[in-house]
Formats: structure tokens, C-alpha cells, sequence
């Protein structure tokens, strides 16, 4: 079975006014479509469209053909990040964590706004096209970090519990070049209980 596209968990205009429905229609609709597409034409004949998405990223990829690892990893890992970069985000979202996860953002940032700080920063600051991340390391450490390109806390064995986009294509429709109005208008919209959920 090839693999498909995610169905959105919102109607393609519920992130408005602060994601347009426009620009889902573009980063959906055709990015994120588009990496699902090359996925399944890289895979073509090697019969690995039945692992799971996650463990493609993190154990198939040695089953390939070298020449295929790279293109294939690529549009993998952008197709496995964008669908938790959509469940990051849900309409009336934003505000601070609660509970478990909020003692371990203190805990590990020292506040929550110290954290949002530093997300900030890393999106933000991130050089071209790439995500910033909060994870949990193997020892259950809370990290903020970017990554380039399609790079995944995944492939780093490491448990991602937030993204923000911030390829272009995130938000040059509603924002332009602005990636910094983009980012503090994007706190906005998270869905912590996803996030919490991730922590676990
Ligand atoms: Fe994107």
C-alpha cells in the first residue's frame, strides 16, 4: 500500500486568521501532497511501503539501495513532520502547559517563558529552511533545537513533543518574508494536550 496523505485534524480555514486557509492550501495541499508523491515514487518496486513512516526514518532506510537513502529520507522525513507539525497547532490553541510537562519545561528552562525564549530563538534564528523542536533525549531531557532541511528529532532517536515550520512555505503567503511575526503569532495556535501527549 503506498503511502497517502494524513487527513488535516481541522477544516483547512480553522487556523485563521493567524495560518490563512490559503497558505494550507498550498503547504498541505501541494507541499506536503508533494513529498507523499515522491515518497511513494522513490519506493516503487522495493516493496518497504509497509513499515510505518516512523521506522522507514528511523531503521529502513539501510534497506534501500544507497543512492535511494538520501532522496528517500528526505521526502519521508518531510512528510512525517509536517503531520505532527498540523497536530501541533489546533484552532483556540496557545496559552502555557499544564501539569506534567509544564513542571518539566520549568524544570528544564527554568520558566516557561524562558522556553518560549529559546523555541523563539531557535526558529527564529534558524538559518534557510528547517524546524525548530522542544524533544525528549533517551534519558528524558527536554531540548530545544532547530534542524535543517527535513532533518528529524526522530532519526536522532530522540521523542519530539513540538514543531514549528519554518520553511518558507509556512509563510510567505500571510507573513511574506516576516518569519518572526509568523513565530509569535504561531504561539497562538499550539495544542498543548498533543504536546502533553507526546511528553506522556
Ligand atoms: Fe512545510
Amino acid at each position: 500500500m503506498p503511502y497517502s496523505l494524513p487527513k488535516l485534524p481541522y477544516d483547512n480555514d480553522a487556523l485563521a486568521p493567524v495560518i490563512s486557509a490559503e497558505t494550507i492550501d498550498f503547504h498541505y495541499g501541494k507541499h506536503h501532497q508533494t513529498y507523499v508523491t515522491n515518497l511513494n515514487g522513490l519506493l516503487e518496486g522495493t516493496g518497504l511501503h509497509d513499515m510505518e513512516l516512523s521506522e522507514l526514518i528511523t531503521s529502513g532506510l539501510e534497506r534501500l539501495q544507497k543512492e535511494k537513502r538520501t532522496p528517500v529520507f528526505n521526502n519521508a522525513a518531510q512528510v512525517w513532520n509536517h503531520t505532527f507539525y498540523w497536530n501541533c497547532m489546533k484552532k483556540g490553541g496557545g496559552g502555557a502547559p499544564t501539569g506534567k510537562l509544564a513542571e518539566a519545561i520549568t524544570r528544564a528552562f527554568g520558566s516557561f517563558d524562558k522556553f518560549r525564549e529559546l523555541f523563539t530563538k531557535a526558529a527564529v534564528g534558524h538559518f534557510g529552511s528547517g524546524w525548530a523542536w522542544l524533544a525528549k533525549d533517551a534519558g528524558g531531557n527536554l531540548e530545544v533545537f532547530s534542524t535543517a532541511n527535513a532533518a528529524t528529532p526522530l532519526a536522532e532517536k530522540k521523542t519530539p513533543l513540538l514543531t514549528c515550520d519554518v520553511w518558507e512555505h509556512a509563510y510567505y503567503i500571510d507573513y511574506r518574508n516576516a518569519r518572526a511575526k509568523y513565530v509569535e503569532a504561531w504561539w497562538n495556535l499550539v495544542n498543548w494536550d498533543f504536546v502533553s501527549k507526546n511528553f506522556g
